[in-house]
């Protein structure tokens, strides 16, 4: 084992987007468990869109930063975990944690189910497209659902969930005409546009002719304003995110439409997964049969190596990555 621990502190606050220069490597000797604690060695990190936000604020300059990880005990003086337990926790950008037995979640061993999963389709990204379908719009079979950031990791989930929870149409936008090909010829879309090519409104029309029944919004500002636009009467949007805007000093020019809610009866409604863990039970008894026979793809961009996770994570932001975004510190 390495005697050296690695981590990441945020050291300035960013105007716009980030440049990586707001983040410094440090490192110091691997922490020695006290009692009723262990020690994690890190495999899987994770880097997410709404770490952009904190960095405005919420994450402390020069402290410890969060986001969901994936580690195995390497020594643990905890009751409850075991040396070889592979465990969910919140301490990220880091090599190494010393975790107490109740910040943690030991993760099942699941043949065929890696590790990345857990970050990814079974983790909080696929919670939050399951929750967004399910409790939030309350997806009913038929219906035709429109999904932004679609090849992304919440995304990528929606559409594929959505599937399986019988809707009738799923459309979805994307940053680039390989993501596209991705959306409709791998994870079964019936049709999807690139964002970045196009008007808006007329490119979900076109793909959604019949008009929007439920909308998964990752995206919010233009996106939020097309898909309003193009929705049927009494339409629900399931409000995940919105990437667009986490960059702005100003608040959004879009939606402008919003008064069309009223005359269109929609139901727009906010959330955040960690209201929802709950849900975890429900989204494993539907997703672990489909994962296994093949039905659903749980997509990620791994980038190899501690020394990445900066520039996965501003890649992330400029949308170079397919599925859930991470990082591998160390093999499993
Ligand atoms: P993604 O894997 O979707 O990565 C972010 C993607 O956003 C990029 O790949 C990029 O894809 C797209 N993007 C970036 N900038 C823009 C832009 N200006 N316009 C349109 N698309 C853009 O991230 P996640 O799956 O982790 O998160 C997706 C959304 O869900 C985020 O808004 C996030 O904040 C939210 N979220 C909310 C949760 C909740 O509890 N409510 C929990 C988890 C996530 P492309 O190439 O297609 O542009």
């Amino acid at each position: 084992m390495s005697q050296t621990a690695r981590f990441v502190q945020q050291v300035s606050r960013p105007r716009g987007r980030p440049t990586g220069a707001e983040f410094l490597f440090a490192e110091e000797q691997v922490p020695v468990p006290g009692p009723g604690t262990a020690l994690v060695e890190n495999v899987l990190l994770s880097v997410d869109p709404y770490m952009r936000e904190n960095m405005d604020g919420a994450w402390e300059l020069h402290g410890p930063l969060e986001g969901r990880s994936i580690g195995r005990v390497t020594d643990s003086r905890a009751a409850g975990l075991a040396e070889g337990d592979l465990v969910f926790h919140r301490q990220g950008w880091r090599t190494h944690a010393v975790v107490r037995p109740e910040d943690v979640r030991v993760l099942p061993e699941v043949p065929g189910v890696p590790a990345e999963t857990y970050l990814g389709i079974l983790g909080g990204t696929g919670l939050t497209a399951y929750v967004a379908l399910a409790r939030i719009a309350r997806i009913v079979p038929g219906e035709t659902v429109y999904v932004s950031a679609a090849a992304g990791g919440v995304g990528s989930a929606a559409g594929q969930l959505a599937r399986l929870m019988g809707a009738g149409r799923v459309v979805g936008s994307a940053g680039s005409p390989a993501k596209v090909r991705l959306l409709t010829e791998e994870l079964g879309f019936d049709a999807a546009f690139d964002h970045r090519a196009g008007h808006l409104p007329e490119q979900l029309a076109k793909a959604a002719p019949d008009g929007v029944d439920v909308y998964v919004d990752n995206v919010g500002g233009a996106h939020l304003e097309a898909a309003i636009g193009a929705m049927r009467e009494y339409g629900r949007i399931a409000w995940c995110g919105a990437i667009a805007q986490y960059d702005a000093a100003e608040p959004p020019a879009a939606p402008r439409n919003l008064f069309d809610l009223v005359e269109k009866s929609i139901r727009l409604e906010g959330f955040l997964v960690r209201n929802h863990r709950d849900a975890q039970d429900e989204l494993e008894r539907l997703l672990l049969p489909a994962l296994a026979a093949g039905t659903v793809t749980d997509r990620h961009t791994v980038t190899e190596g501690f020394d990445g996770i900066v520039d996965a994570f501003l890649d992330m932001l400029d949308g170079g990555n397919t599925g859930k975004a991470m990082v591998r510190v160390t093999a499993s």
